[in-house]
């Protein structure tokens, strides 16, 4: 127990509907705290984005007490409390994987839980949770922190401890190890020595975790606007592969940095427009990483069977895609314009006249163009055709109505005003 002078959390921290749902549950009679990453963010003076309560009340008893509340969740069943955009998250107190309740567990063979809805004690949820420094309890009725796995002590020391045995703990759900990549990143912790030591030996079993997961999962490492670093961990621990296998392979042959150069950018980008609080998207971090080895495998469809460059280029998105999909499931609404923009990537060859023009209206534009250049970072753009598409872009449309009937000239008086990717 941490007493409310011993800590930095202020109730005037905390969003009004979290304190709500506390109270109410609270005055329901059950048992109720704030939890995980909003308590671990608000002792690193942070703001955390979302804030999730523990409750000895079960998911029906929760949906009674709120008018505003849907049960939700398969793997885990959960509420959402709904207050205008706010969504507040509430779970059932869980026991352990590997409690003696066989009835509602199922394990596999490998160890890895399916299902668990076994409800528990605070103890056993603060015990079933992943790293210490998420398993920490704040609770209202004494403003005091419940810390039994050692939270508060690893904060301090900016580390990420499994609680338990880590390799018992990754074999329950290795997802973890891609949660020890992302927390390492976005809180710009060391991961500990025991929790690091097993990653390198059990990262093939991430091969089994089903793509919708692993979907998700890649959301929240790549477009929390903590992608560039998120990414440097994935390297570190060898992970990367067990994502993106096309693209850790087209990684291996690397003599001059230039691939590398390119994610690592496309990332950065992505990290900055987060930052800025512009719209990303999925698909174009997919296209970015699949454009090399798609680009490779459309030369050889060139090459080999004589495709024409179009052809190559959709048959070899097609292929890899699904080979992608495998791993990660990316839903068609995201996957189809992934394949677009790297489809759309040869027509910025051609500039002269009204239908290479109309390459500037197309939905996917701006995805395609900002694709394009980052492949200057592959040597495959030059600066001088990455500068006419920039400048093609700007000014009214008799303008680039000019510029489109020149084609390849350069417009004169223009200079590039703004270039992505190489700066
Ligand atoms: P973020 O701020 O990035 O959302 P978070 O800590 O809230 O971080 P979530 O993925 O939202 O992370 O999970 C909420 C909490 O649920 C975690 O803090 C952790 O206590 C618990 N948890 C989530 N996933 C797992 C898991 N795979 N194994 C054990 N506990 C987990
Ligand atoms: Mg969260």
């Amino acid at each position: 127990m941490i007493p409310r002078p011993e800590h930095n959390i202020s109730r005037s921290n905390i969003s009004k509907a979290a304190l709500k749902v506390l109270y109410r549950l609270q005055d329901g009679g059950y048992e109720a705290y704030l939890v995980g990453g909003s308590v671990r963010d608000l002792l690193l003076g942070e703001h955390p984005k979302d804030f999730d309560i523990a409750t000895s009340a079960t998911p029906e008893e929760v949906h009674k007490l709120f008018n505003n509340s849907r049960l939700i969740g398969r793997r885990f069943r959960l509420v959402h409390v709904r207050f205008g955009r706010e969504i507040i998250e509430v779970a059932t107190f869980r026991a352990a994987a590997g409690a003696d309740d066989d009835d509602h567990q199922v394990a596999e063979g490998s160890g890895r839980v399916l299902r668990d809805n076994v409800w528990g004690t605070l103890e056993d949820d603060a015990m079933r949770r992943d790293f210490t420094v998420n398993s920490l309890y704040y609770g209202i009725e004494d403003y005091a922190i419940r810390d039994f796995a050692g939270g508060v002590a690893d904060i301090e020391a900016r580390q990420l401890r499994l609680i338990g045995d880590p390799e018992q703990r990754y074999r329950e759900d290795p997802v973890r190890m891609l949660r020890a990549a992302r927390f390492a990143a976005k809180l710009d912790f060391e991961v500990e020595a025991e929790t690091a030591a097993p990653i390198e030996g059990l990262a093939n079993l991430l091969d089994n975790i089903p793509g919708a997961r692993l979907f998700d999962e890649f959301g929240k490492l790549f477009q929390s606007g903590h992608a560039f670093a998120s990414w440097q961990q994935l390297q570190k621990f060898d992970l990367t592969r067990h994502l993106f296998p096309l693209t850790a392979m087209w990684l291996n042959n690397d003599p001059q940095g230039l691939r590398t150069c390119f994610i690592e950018q496309a990332l950065r980008n992505t990290d900055e427009r987060v930052a800025a609080d512009k719209p990303i998207t999925p698909m174009f971090l997919f296209a970015v990483f699949l454009w090399g080895p798609v680009a490779g495998r459309a030369r050889q469809l060139m090459e080999e069977e004589s495709m024409p460059e179009v052809q190559s280029l959709v048959t070899a998105g097609a292929e890899l895609t699904a080979m992608q999909c495998q791993r990660i499931a990316v839903p068609k609404r995201f996957s189809f314009p992934m394949r677009e923009i790297m489809q759309m990537q040869p027509r910025f060859n051609r500039r002269k006249g009204k239908r290479a023009m109309t390459l500037l209206g197309h939905r996917r534009f701006r995805a395609a163009y900002d694709l394009y250049a980052l492949r200057a970072l592959l040597g495959e753009v030059s600066d001088e055709d990455l500068a006419w598409w920039t400048d093609a872009q700007q000014g009214s449309e008799a303008e680039q109505k000019k510029i489109f009937a020149a084609g390849k000239q350069r417009p004169a008086g223009r200079r590039r005003r703004r270039k992505t990717g190489n700066n």
